[in-house]
């Protein structure tokens, strides 16, 4: 009998979660996976006692779901999604309704969305994010695809995500398509920079200022409180802390070689394909790239020579909020940079995208969460067509705010030979922004110079010309 409100495929850790969050939301849930035990084995243990059904095929879950039928996919992204794709088509009436919530690419949702559309099921690519955690009390969730979907399933996806201020989902429809997974995969480039500006603002703090580990944590939790207030900054000061069985830092003790799993270099990728100057996601992740060089760069610092240590002369107080300050401006950078990058998406796609919503999405539930992207929101609210966020009257004043000190902290950086590869883009992309004449005319005259690629003029625009530079024939 058709008693389940929605199906979830992928009892890993997200999909369980997932399925408990929606079960407390009072909706049934009958869950499914490729290996079969599993599903009694979650029946038996994590949801005891609660109304989530099993199934032990596809055939008998699609029979137990109330239409249109609504089913959730979390399972590894990539092939697993075309095979249970595949294998659900027979079962499914027109109207039936297939969610992806996986990592999946941007690009393999517009194919789904399209193929499944021919065969007259609704296809959603969602962004879930939070982790298991997210996943359980609330996640950030960014759909998007056939909107004809979204009426069927906003009430289960507005009831499960984190809420914020008085109570707003962080959840509405992206947008067409690939939409949804595209915005969840800027979400998670920024993540990267996010992390790699906390990173540098630490590096700073630890080898230029000399700080120990409990005062690097208390100006993280007097950060905290300012513009900076995340989820981030928060674990940062928790790590910062922690200490080990044997009563010193965990910290210092961890192999400085960042792993990546590849949305990072998703965004980086599809910033460099729409000619989108994301440079603060692309440096975080070749920051990630040069600190795997481990090995290598234990040889380098054998040989390399850098600045003498000079012990820090200056106010150190006054530094640390230089610091504090360098970090607010980069990331302000970061996501002004992050909003570009989903503006000309919508233009190559022709997705109509709701940028407020999106940072309202973002605003809780996921790794970023914080309370600066309530400002964002704030900021397209007052105007929707916004141009860049550097252009709006808050964002303006407080990159202005912090320029001197974020200028301050990268030059002292520098003499001290720390690498700041984050913050020192941020601020390179702030300086070409806000510049009406930048050097490209010589490399105009270059490439004419040597491949007669031609330039235009200042004073005849739209008129391409070449010279014969050498004089020769
Ligand atoms: P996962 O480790 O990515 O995937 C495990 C699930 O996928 C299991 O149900 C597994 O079934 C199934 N699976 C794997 N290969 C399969 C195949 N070839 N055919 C059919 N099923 C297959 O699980 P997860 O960490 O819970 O993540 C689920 C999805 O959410 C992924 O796309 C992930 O990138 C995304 N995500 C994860 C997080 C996180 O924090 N973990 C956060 C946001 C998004 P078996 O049990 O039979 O092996």
């Amino acid at each position: 009998m058709a008693q389940a409100d929605i199906a979830l495929i992928g009892l890993a850790v997200m999909g369980q979660n997932l399925i408990l969050n929606m079960n407390d939301h009072g909706f049934v849930v009958c869950a499914f996976n490729r290996t079969v035990s599993k599903v009694d084995d979650f029946l038996a243990n994590e949801a005891k006692g609660t109304k989530v059904l099993g199934a032990h095929s596809l055939e008998e879950m699609a029979s137990k779901l109330k239409k249109p039928r609504r089913i959730i996919l979390l399972v590894k992204a990539g092939q697993a999604v075309d095979d249970f794709i595949e294998k659900l088509v027979p079962l499914l009436d027109i109207g039936d309704i297939i969610i992806d919530g996986g990592n999946s690419e941007y690009r393999d949702t517009m194919r789904r969305c399209r193929d499944l559309k021919e065969k007259g099921i609704l296809f959603v690519g969602s962004g879930v994010s939070g982790g298991e955690d997210g996943a359980r009390y609330g996640p950030s969730l960014m759909p998007g695809g056939n909107k004809e979907a979204w009426p069927h399933i906003k009430a289960i996806f507005q009831g499960i995500a984190a809420k914020v201020g008085t109570g707003e989902p962080c959840c509405d429809w992206v947008g067409d398509e690939g939409a949804g997974h595209f915005v969840k995969m800027v979400h998670n480039g920024i993540e990267y920079g996010d992390m790699q500006l906390i990173c540098e603002a630490y590096h700073l703090m630890r080898d230029v200022l000399c700080m120990g580990h409990a005062e690097m944590a208390k100006a993280f939790e007097e950060w905290n409180k300012t513009e900076l207030d995340s989820f981030l900054i928060e674990i940062t000061a928790n790590i910062l802390k922690f200490q080990d069985a044997d009563g010193k830092h965990l910290l210092p003790k961890i192999r400085d070689s960042a792993g990546q799993k590849g949305t990072g270099k998703w965004t980086a990728i599809s910033a460099l394909e729409y000619g989108v100057p994301v440079t603060l996601i692309g440096e975080a992740v070749f920051a990630r790239c040069l600190s795997s060089l481990k090995d290598e760069r234990i040889q380098a610092s054998k040989k390399l020579k850098g600045p003498q240590n000079v012990p820090f002369e200056g106010d150190k107080k006054s530094f640390l909020e230089d610091i504090r300050k360098a970090l607010y401006a980069s990331k302000i950078i970061s996501y002004a940079q992050g909003f570009m990058l989903l503006r000309q998406a919508a233009t190559e796609f022709g997705w109509t995208l709701n940028y407020g919503g999106i940072a309202l999405m973002w605003r809780g539930g996921c790794i970023i969460r914080s309370v600066f992207l309530g400002k964002i929101k704030d900021a397209f609210d007052r105007n929707p067509g916004l141009q860049n966020l550097l252009l709006d009257d808050f964002f303006k004043s407080a990159v202005e705010n912090c320029q001197d000190s974020w200028r301050r902290a990268i030059s002292t950086g520098v003499q001290a030979g720390i690498p700041m590869p984050c913050f020192t883009t941020a601020l390179s992309f702030y300086d070409g922004y806000r510049h009406e004449m930048l050097p490209a005319n010589l490399i105009q005259a270059q490439r004419d110079y040597f491949g007669a690629h031609t330039y235009e003029l200042l004073a005849k625009p739209g008129q391409f010309i070449h010279t014969n530079w050498t004089g020769h024939g």
